[in-house]
């Protein structure tokens, strides 16, 4: 990869693609456009990165790391009101506290302890993120997420016994498989649950995504360019 493809000059050209390769998937699924959410996933990239996206117009992002969302967001959600972050990576009960103060929205809740932990911090502090609950819909053991058959029994925990504003489901399909079953099952479940957001579609798959129903899509590498760093 070259130098070039992390310019910060290309971002908002590379955003303007993606916005209309959304509204194009829309329209071609019937879908009136504004349908999908656009999550600008930052993870690894510089703050000036985000800052670039921030003034093309771009107001929801993701991140994976609380630490790195940590060093990174804070500043910018005080310079630029109106932000929404999303968390989209695993989060650990004892980084909570943090995920809660920061994040507008979570969507990796997938147990039962980080349910209850985060129930005691909205409680707490009177901050309530929205929440979804990742699904692994490839039952992939190494890989965070419910297996599809307890996803119904968990999000019946979250709402009634920890009370938690869970909102929709989210999905990362394994990568060597076709998506297409994967956003399915997610949009299958989530109608069954009642559930109106489905978080499916990376730079790689989001127009599939978009024809089985995504509401909010993820999307890193198309934006920003290559990651030089691991995740
Ligand atoms: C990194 C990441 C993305 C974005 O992936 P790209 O392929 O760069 O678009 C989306 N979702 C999650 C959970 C991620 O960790």
């Amino acid at each position: 990869m070259t130098a070039e493809s992390h310019s910060a000059a290309e971002i908002p050209g590379r955003l303007n693609l993606v916005r209309e390769e959304i509204r194009l998937a829309c329209e071609s699924a019937g879908r009136p456009p504004g349908t999908v959410e656009l999550v600008a996933v930052s993870k690894t990239m510089p703050a000036a990165a985000a800052e670039d996206a921030i003034e093309a117009g771009q107001r929801v992002f993701g991140e994976n790391r609380v630490q790195e969302a940590l060093a990174k967001w804070p500043a910018l959600k005080e310079l630029h009101p109106g932000l929404e972050l999303h968390l989209i990576g695993p989060l650990q009960t004892n980084k909570v506290k943090d995920a809660i103060a920061l994040f507008d929205v979570i969507q990796t809740v997938d147990r039962p302890k980080l349910a209850r932990v985060l129930a005691e911090e909205m409680e707490r502090t009177g901050k309530r993120p929205r929440c979804f609950v990742q699904v692994n819909t490839g039952e992939e053991p190494q890989k965070a997420g419910v297996a599809p058959e307890d996803v119904a029994a968990f999000v019946t925990l979250c709402r009634e016994t920890f009370n938690l504003p869970v909102v929709g489901l989210m999905c990362i399909p394994p990568l060597e498989e076709e998506p297409a079953m994967h956003f399915a099952l997610l949009a299958k479940l989530a109608d069954e649950l009642g559930l109106p957001e489905r978080s499916m579609g990376m730079s790689g798959d989001f127009e599939t995504a978009i024809a089985f129903g995504a509401t909010y899509v993820r999307i890193g590498t198309a934006i920003f360019g290559a990651r030089i760093l691991l995740e």
